[in-house]
């Protein structure tokens, strides 16, 4: 039983999904360090009757290369959706779908080690399942993410992406579709779009830039050493990339995430994609792609104030960046 209530303070909604405090964890618990643990994966081939059914299978000659299933402890399921009855307090049934998306058959593999022409299918698999969720009449925003590495919050070391859609908009997204129509009413233009312009003037936090891609250390981020990846277009969903812009992502994503793993050796990330949601205005978002790098935890001073103490300035971060691969 999963259930969404609402912040009445801060607006937010809080997801509660008891089950999930019995899924499987096969990294070595409290030992500060991130290795893996040789327990059965769940996730690696012949293991398939450990997992519900594919819901969707890619597959070549060798079996399955990418493999989608319900989470088997989804944050939100499929109940029906219920408004609780409270007249006080704002809740919901935990209406939602989950997925799982297995990147790879190869239980060790990285991701910023897959070929650039797997990522281009992994990503072409996530824009696949991401319309699919979306296009339950229930579901109003998708965020398709990657845990990656203990820290990043993942529980199982195989690589893997999930895909949760949830009924109502989150108020991350709230705040910031807010952000991107009071800017289009005020200038008629797209503030990614003037953000991206402004920042290759300014050069000072531009990690990289291809024929359709941009790359930089937000101005203002909460996390040390975050980046994002922006296409040049003004583009509001993934599935309006075209093929050659997705084959173009698939090897700058490889690229910004080996950067990311020259921090350091086994560095926990998360890969979040920003999208629109079902009722975001037409034309409204600009499509991103956020990579943060897990350095840190929230203190007392974040959890309380949610302003953020980030000890590497992004023009340094980006500057790290540049320098991390030579010439790539
Ligand atoms: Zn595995
Ligand atoms: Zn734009």
């Amino acid at each position: 039983m999963s259930q969404m209530r609402k912040d009445v303070f801060s607006g937010e909604w809080v997801i509660f999904a008891s089950n999930r405090k019995n899924k499987p964890y096969n990294y070595k618990r409290g030992s500060g360090i991130e290795e893996k643990e040789d327990n059965i994966c769940p996730f690696c081939p012949e293991n398939e009757n450990m997992t519900p059914p594919a819901v969707f299978e890619l597959k070549d000659s060798n079996g399955w290369e990418i493999r989608v299933f319900d989470n088997m402890y989804p944050a939100l399921n499929g109940q029906e959706f219920e408004k609780d009855s409270d007249s006080f307090y704002e809740s919901f049934n935990g209406f939602g779908i989950h997925e799982v998306i297995v990147d790879t058959p190869k239980h060790s593999m990285d991701i910023a080690n897959a070929s650039e022409e797997h990522l281009y299918r992994l990503l072409r698999v996530i824009n696949q399942r991401l319309n699919k969720v979306l296009s339950n009449d229930m579901i109003e925003y998708v965020q398709v993410f990657k845990n990656n590495g203990p820290y990043a919050g993942a529980s199982i070391s195989h690589s893997h992406c999930q895909v949760l859609g949830v009924p109502v908009l989150t108020s991350e997204q709230e705040a910031a579709f807010a952000v991107f129509e009071k800017y289009r009413d005020k200038t008629g233009r797209c503030i990614m779009c003037d953000m991206i312009k402004h920042e290759k003037e300014a050069e000072k936090r531009i990690v990289k830039e291809n024929d359709f891609f941009v790359s930089f250390t937000p101005y203002a981020s909460r996390q040390s050493f975050e980046m994002w990846i922006v296409p040049k277009r003004h583009v509001q969903t993934m599935s309006e990339l075209s093929d050659d812009e997705l084959k173009s992502l698939a090897g700058f994503l490889k690229d910004m995430l080996i950067r990311i793993e020259s921090i350091r050796k086994g560095i926990s990330f998360n890969i979040c994609i920003q999208e629109k949601a079902k009722s975001t205005k037409d034309g409204l978002f600009h499509w991103y792609i956020r990579l943060l790098p897990r350095i840190g935890s929230w203190a007392g001073f974040e959890y309380a104030t949610r302003c953020f103490i980030n000890p590497v300035l992004p023009e340094y971060a980006a500057q790290f960046y540049r320098n991390a691969v030579n010439n790539k």
